[in-house]
């Protein structure tokens, strides 16, 4: 018997230490352990411990005896990674038990507190005499994890339970609704601080570049996924859903994600903690079919397998459809996304659901001062003008500049070495400045991708603090308070975001789902009690 990892992994990784043999593939280090779509259980090697299943923070893990139906699939693709590289029986690698010298003090800030800040606050807080303040400009934490996993994917949600943990613990403190820049500036966080880290995510988008991407109801899924999440800052959008075409322009995870949001019955998504306004505007909409456009074949889609096997195959009440004339060419490829978009019925004029598209590059958006129809040019040249009013633009999230600190314009990312802040001409290490997430290494990867990537930055951060090299704190904890205080910040502390967390899911047990989510900054204050 073996334990099967399913296409739910996050890619944190936190179930390769606890295997006792080491049969899961690849780990942090492996040459395929960024680009990896999930990780592995080597079926051969494979104790039967169920450790990895305890450890992993989104349930995605199951004994071969207990996988649902419709995860089948997922013991042959475990065993299918291994065909060509049996592994052999090794020990697990020592877990680094980093500490500070005897009696030192750290002092770290962390600003954002989504995945990245949330697991380099987790390793910091690890280590004796380590101090941690986290900021967040809104009044709740997890970043993208509450504003931007869909609703429908409940099991990567359950990561903030340990996100939750670890800002629960006593040398972590919380400053939500705290903004940098407005409230506070880098220099004032390096003042009671050693180090911060900038874990601010990308806030921005790419841009498509054509005519009439500014037209009404041409939208970035950056902000759709924010509105269908109940992000504050985003909760009074209207989306036009009056037309029977949607488009989405891109086929990534997030162009799935929206997609699949749009397409499914709204009745579908009650039991999910979609913000109430969005349920009720899509329970309302009159889109039947969203089309789903990448400018490549499907042999280049940036969805990952496991992602579209999940709206094949587990996504009730959606019709997935494809045109045979833009995957045949597949016809000799075995592999699982091939393998996957071969099964889809074809798709026509009359298809509902979610059709996928290749071969088409969006060149123009046209209305008359709101989106009307849509200008693809497929591989050959002709023309295919799609009319609809709504166009989702998921082609990638992008870093935006941060106040105080370098910036790279072409990458959209902060300049930096192993986590450093480095000045971009001269390279050299801006001290006590350190990033990590989307604005370090760009908008990719999995929740947990954000597991190593922090951890480098952290590594670097204490290496740092022991070779002396970064400045002592004049302040600490209560001057910082202090300071905030005369600024008359409203701030969020961790009891008052569990007052908020309560709140929403007590609302939610009432109405039959997960939670209810506030999603204004006026009643996420009144919920967290206090005054705004
Ligand atoms: P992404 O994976 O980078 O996909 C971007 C898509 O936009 C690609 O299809 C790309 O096509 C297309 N594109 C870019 N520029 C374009 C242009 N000018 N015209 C037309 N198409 C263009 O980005 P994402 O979907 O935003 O995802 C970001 C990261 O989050 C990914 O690593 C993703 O896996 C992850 N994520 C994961 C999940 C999950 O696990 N469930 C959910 C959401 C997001 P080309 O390939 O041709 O450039």
């Amino acid at each position: 018997m073996t334990f099967v990892i399913t296409g739910g992994c996050c890619n944190d990784a936190s179930c390769v230490p606890v295997c006792p043999v080491q049969c899961i593939r690849p780990r942090p280090g492996d040459p395929d352990f960024t680009s990896a779509e999930q990780l592995y259980i080597d079926p051969a090697t494979c104790i039967d411990c169920g450790a990895c299943m305890d450890e992993c923070p989104v349930s995605a893990i199951h004994g071969e005896w207990d996988l649902p139906e419709e995860l089948d699939d997922y013991l042959a693709i475990n065993a299918e990674y291994f065909s060509n590289s049996p592994i052999e029986v090794s020990s697990p690698p020592d877990r680094k038990r980093r500490k500070l010298a005897e009696g030192s003090q750290l002092r770290v800030a962390i600003v954002g507190t989504g995945p990245a800040g949330c697991y380099a606050a987790s390793d910091l807080s690890d280590i004796k005499g380590v101090e941690v303040s986290v900021f967040d400009r809104l009044p709740t934490p997890f970043g993208l994890v509450r504003a931007g996993v869909a609703p429908d994917h409940a099991n990567t949600k359950q990561i903030s339970k340990r996100f939750g943990a670890v800002l629960a613990r006593s040398n972590v403190h919380c400053y939500l609704n705290v903004e940098l820049g407005r409230d506070i500036t880098i220099d004032e966080l390096l003042q009671h601080h050693h180090a911060v880290i900038w874990a601010g995510g990308a806030t921005s988008d790419r841009r498509l570049g054509i005519p009439g991407e500014e037209l009404e109801g041409c939208v970035s899924a950056r902000e759709f996924v924010a509105w269908y999440n109940g992000h504050p800052e985003h909760s009074d959008r209207r989306f036009d859903f009056s037309a029977g075409t949607a488009v989405v322009i891109g086929n990534g995870n997030v162009a799935l994600d929206v997609a699949r949001t749009m397409a499914r019955p709204a009745e579908a998504l009650r039991d999910t903690d979609i913000a109430t306004h969005a349920l009720e505007a899509l329970k309302d909409s009159k889109v039947e079919r969203v089309v789903v456009t990448a400018r490549r074949g499907p042999e280049h889609a940036a969805y990952t397998s496991g992602e579209l096997a999940s709206l094949i195959h587990q996504t009730p009440g959606t019709q997935v459809s494809a045109k045979a004339a833009e995957t045949q060419h597949l016809a000799k490829r075995s592999d699982r996304a091939a393998e996957l978009v071969k099964t889809l019925p074809e798709a026509d004029s009359l298809s509902r659901g979610i059709v996928l598209r290749f071969g088409l590059t969006p060149v123009e958006i046209r209305g008359d001062g709101s989106v009307e129809e849509v200008e693809f040019r497929n591989e050959t040249g002709e023309v295919e003008v799609v009319s609809t009013s709504l166009v989702v633009k998921a082609i990638g999230y992008r870093g935006s500049s941060v106040i105080d600190l370098p910036f790279d314009e072409s990458a959209g990312t902060l300049p930096q070495m192993s986590g450093r802040l480095v000045e971009p001409v001269s390279g050299d290490p801006l001290v006590g400045l350190n990033c990590s997430g989307w604005i370090k290494r760009g908008a990719t990867g999995m929740i947990g991708t954000n597991k190593t990537d922090s951890g480098e930055t952290v590594e670097a951060l204490l290496h740092d603090f022991e070779v002396g090299r970064l400045t002592e704190p004049v302040a600490g904890q209560v001057e910082l308070e202090r300071l905030l205080g005369s600024r008359q910040v409203t701030v969020v502390d961790h009891a008052a975001w569990v007052n908020i967390d309560r709140a929403e899911r007590a609302a939610g047990k009432s109405a039959g789902r997960p939670r209810i989510k506030l999603v204004t900054q006026a009643e996420l204050l009144k919920a967290a009690g206090v005054s705004g």
